[in-house]
């Protein structure tokens, strides 16, 4: 059965169970503080857990893409040196909301398993929770008794709560749950030793392939559980280890989600793929095609590698694999890229975004691979310095600071370090390289750590958002819980009937206040999680039931709008003049300025920048109404040619926002027309990353200010210049100016002319040669030309000259020749460069060393003297 077919299987059964199939959400999570990319299947479905939202359907399956590279589940290290660990992996999963429980999960489980994949029951294995007193948590006899009407008892195995109490988070719902295990070695292995020692053991021919969790407790944020008003079920089954199983393969790497890309890594390495656990070869090849999955989906989803956040950590991995394949496959250019081929061919029916996107992800995974790989040359030559430094003091360690510099700062692999410390016959401090390694992670935890008090909920009010309608209404809160972060301690609460636009869609959440007869509560930030539209206070009210005027901050409301419409309109504009391959990936919309990024190969000129600025600003001049159609169905959007973005979450319905040709899905707040954007004005363009350009633009408030601080300078320099052609006066200042220069430059000549017939007067006959030592205040250049010319005329001479022009001091040691054997110019100045905090250098025969003290000037010069 091939890999497609397998999965086809799963969700045609649980279609067949009356489930509703939905797509796999976006890897990458974009409106959720609390974690960066779906690490498990139930991770799309948490608001209908935490019950924020009514379930699209109480029963539900899908296939998920999951990364596991961070925060609660980090397999990273695993991956490569094990068979069945992922950093991408699909989870396949269903789902009952308050629906169905144990009964109906177990055996469907079963079912699937041995009737239509056909396992044989010998091979399988189930565990249950055995219970804990300390969470005064019984065994769960319920799934002990369902699982003993299909399997010996023999084979159902406690689990500990480490194994078998699953929980989302440090507080949320949780529940025990049940492992399938399936034991794929041969019959003679298996009488040698039997599967049910192996099971949760780390032996890679016995592993787990499905979870069942059975929902049926909260746990709150004080670490005590009460019972969910509802029970549900979520599963969560392997797809990679599924396929091993029913390939009848040793290894995930051995089956067809895997093998093609490991012939390409072949194909291009010209290295064999042996399947041996250990080879370090074998190791490389199973990280390159591991980390070529996630880093691909990540970026078709719209993360771009970068240097923080989700961005860095897609980052990490890529170099990961770059490092790997440098080391062990021998690869020194970029190929990894050439993968992503291979990947759309498997892939793309199932995930049709890695067809649409495979220009961009490719490009960016070869650009990310080129510039590592330009570390990785640039750090090996200061490993070679840090080694030789090393050396030359005697040691045979490597410091743990510079160490830790080479890859916190440069970005340079630590192994790499290690392995080239070996071959030299050093080692590094791996004690003081760990300790720095922890004091980094204490320094980001510190900055991110948060302590989050559970919900007092008020009243059990769904929440409205009128802000599309509204800036400011009656509300009560409805919910409201503590937090404590690194800036104190802060109040969360959720109001019934919201003006208050949540951050989202690259748009800035509101401030404002909440306001009554009593009192004045600033509202400092909006925020959405999980659904609920969550706004920042510092303190909460005195009469916390009380009915307040939330009133949003109108003018920065104003001002996000007319920038959020203006991102719209330079969306299209940008596809009108660059070309329809033209995509937004990112985008900020504040008060005070839009940033938009997007995809596209080169930097675009001054005529491309200002045709684009001028039909936005047409379209504002036009002034078109807004056409907002708020819950319609996504296919009728999308046959309306509304622009959907990848990567992003879109519900059955969604809201599209139409400025005449300008149409695209969007939840931000709008203008009603758009003359009231103002005015449109381009700050800037560059790149943001590979195939990526960044332009950042002002309007409104903003870009009439810009223009005003403009008028201002060319008054305040027209009153200056006492002029009122300002450019007429600047050119003819600068055609005076540079007359000025030629004469001053004739001047200076003339000056230094007299200076060497002084100079050349006064070298004295200091042991084997003659000496010049000077103060000048002669500019650099002019210094310059005169110890050459002195060098050359001079026989056996050194000459030293102290200069202090426009305040800074500057040694310069010009040596003849015949003595550049004896004196070293660059030697003389080094030394003498210390008394004015300098350094410098040069070659045997002429030196210089600019410095930052100039009192010293004077010791330097006596030293001199002294030479
Ligand atoms: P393991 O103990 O093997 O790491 P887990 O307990 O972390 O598994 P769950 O969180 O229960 O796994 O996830 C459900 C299923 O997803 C597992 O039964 C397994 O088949 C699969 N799975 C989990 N982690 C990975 C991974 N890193 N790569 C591939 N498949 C995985
Ligand atoms: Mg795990």
């Amino acid at each position: 059965m091939t890999s497609q077919e397998i999965r086809q299987q799963f969700l045609d059964f649980f279609k067949s169970k009356e489930h509703l199939i939905v797509p796999s959400a976006p890897i990458v999570l974009k409106d959720d503080p609390t974690l960066m990319f779906s690490n498990s299947g139930m991770t799309q479905f948490k608001d209908y857990f935490l019950g924020y939202k009514e379930p699209k359907s109480p029963r539900i399956a899908d296939t998920q893409k999951c990364l596991r590279v961070s925060g609660k589940h980090n397999d990273l290290d695993d991956v490569g040196r094990d068979t069945y660990h992922h950093t991408m992996f699909e989870m396949l999963g269903n789902w009952s909301f308050g629906d169905y429980f144990k009964k109906e999960a177990i055996d469907w489980a079963w079912e699937l398993l041995t009737e239509v994949y056909g396992i044989p029951k010998e091979n399988l294995y189930v565990t249950i929770f055995e219970g804990d007193a300390s969470e005064n948590l019984d065994r769960d006899t319920e799934a002990y008794d369902i699982w003993k009407s299909h399997i010996d008892e023999s084979r159902i195995i406690n689990g500990n709560k480490k194994d078998n109490f699953w929980e989302m988070g440090a507080s949320g719902p949780c529940g025990p749950c049940s492992e399938i295990h399936v034991d794929l070695r041969s019959a003679e292995e298996k009488a040698k030793i039997s599967g049910l020692e192996l099971v949760n053991n780390d032996h890679p021919q016995v592993v787990e392939i499905w979870n069942l969790v059975f929902m049926q407790y909260n746990r709150k944020a004080d670490g005590s559980l009460e019972n969910l008003p509802a029970k549900h079920i979520d599963t969560g089954m392997g797809f990679e280890r599924l396929c091993m199983a029913l390939q009848h393969k040793e290894s995930n790497y051995d089956t067809d989600v895997f093998t093609p890309l490991i012939a390409k890594v072949e194909e291009l390495s010209g290295k064999k793929y042996t399947g041996i656990l250990t080879d370090e070869k074998d190791i490389a090849i199973r990280v390159v095609v591991d980390h070529i999955r996630a880093v691909s989906f990540a970026i078709a989803d719209g993360q771009l590698p970068s240097n923080n956040g989700a961005g860095y950590v897609i980052r990490r991995i890529l170099r990961r694999g770059i490092s790997y394949a440098y080391r062990f496959l021998g690869m020194k250019e970029a190929f990894l890229y050439q993968l992503v081929d291979v990947l759309k061919n498997q892939m793309g029916a199932t995930f049709p975004e890695i067809v649409k996107q495979e220009t961009l992800v490719t490009e960016v995974i070869k650009e990310e691979e080129i510039s590592f790989l330009r570390t990785i040359e640039n750090g090996l030559v200061r490993v070679q310095k840090l080694i030789e430094q090393t050396t030359a003091k005697g040691e045979k360690v490597l410091p743990s600071e510079e160490v830790f510099e080479l890859y916190d700062t440069y970005g340079f692999p630590d192994d790499l370090t290690r392995i080239i410390a070996e071959e030299k016959g050093l080692t590094i401090d791996e004690a003081g390289f760990e300790a720095e390694l922890q004091k980094q992670k204490q320094r980001s935890k510190k900055d991110s750590a948060a302590k989050v008090y559970d919900w007092v909920v008020l009243e059990e009010k769904p929440e409205t958002f009128v802000g599309y309608d509204k800036t400011e209404n009656e509300v009560v809160v409805t919910r409201y819980r503590k937090i404590e972060n690194k800036d104190g301690e802060f109040y969360q609460i959720v109001l019934d009937n919201t003006p208050f636009y949540p951050e989202g869609g690259g748009q800035v959440g509101d401030k404002g206040s909440l306001e009554n007869a009593v009192e004045n509560i600033e509202v400092l930030e909006t925020k959405k999680e999980n659904n609920l539209i969550i706004s920042l206070i510092k303190e909460l009210p005195k009469d916390i039931s009380a009915v307040f005027y939330a009133k949003v901050n109108s003018s920065d409301r104003r001002n996000s709008q007319g920038n959020h419409s203006g991102t719209h309109l330079l969306h299209e504009a940008l596809r009108d003049v660059l070309g329809t391959h033209v995509e937004q990936k990112g985008s900020y919309v504040g008060p005070d300025y839009l940033r938009f990024d997007f995809s596209h190969f080169s930097k675009m000129n001054e005529e491309e920048l200002a045709l684009v600025e001028e039909k936005v600003n047409a379209k504002i001049k036009e002034n078109i109404v807004l056409q907002e159609f708020r819950n319609i169905p996504i296919q009728e959007a999308l046959d309306k040619g509304a622009m959907a973005l990848f990567g992003e979450k879109y519900g059955d319905n969604v809201r599209m926002i139409q400025f005449g040709s300008s149409k695209e899905l969007c939840g931000g707040t709008h203008v009603k027309s758009t003359g009231e954007i103002g005015h449109f004005k381009l700050v800037s363009e560059a790149s943001a990353a590979a195939g990526i350009r960044r332009i950042e633009a002002i309007s409104g408030d903003k870009a009439q200010e810009y223009y005003q601080s403009l008028e201002n300078q060319i008054s305040e320099l027209s009153q200056l210049l006492k002029s009122k052609d300002v450019l007429k006066s600047v050119e003819k200042l600068m055609e005076e100016n540079h007359l000025l220069k030629v004469e001053l430059d004739a001047f200076k000549k003339e000056k230094a002319k007299g200076e060497i017939s002084d100079w050349k007067n006064a070298y004295e006959q200091k042991g084997d040669k003659q000496l010049l030592v000077k103060k000048t205040s002669l500019d650099a250049a002019s210094v310059k030309d005169i110890v050459f010319e002195l060098k050359r005329e001079i026989p056996n001479s050194v000459t030293i000259i102290l200069s202090d022009a426009d305040g800074k001091p500057m040694i310069t040691v010009g040596v003849s020749a015949d003595l550049e054997a004896t004196y070293q110019a660059g030697a003389v100045v080094k030394d003498l460069a210390k008394e004015i905090q300098g350094g410098g250098g040069g070659n045997p025969g002429f030196a210089t060393a600019g410095g930052k003290n100039l009192d010293g000037l004077e010791n330097a010069y006596q030293k001199a003297l002294g030479l």
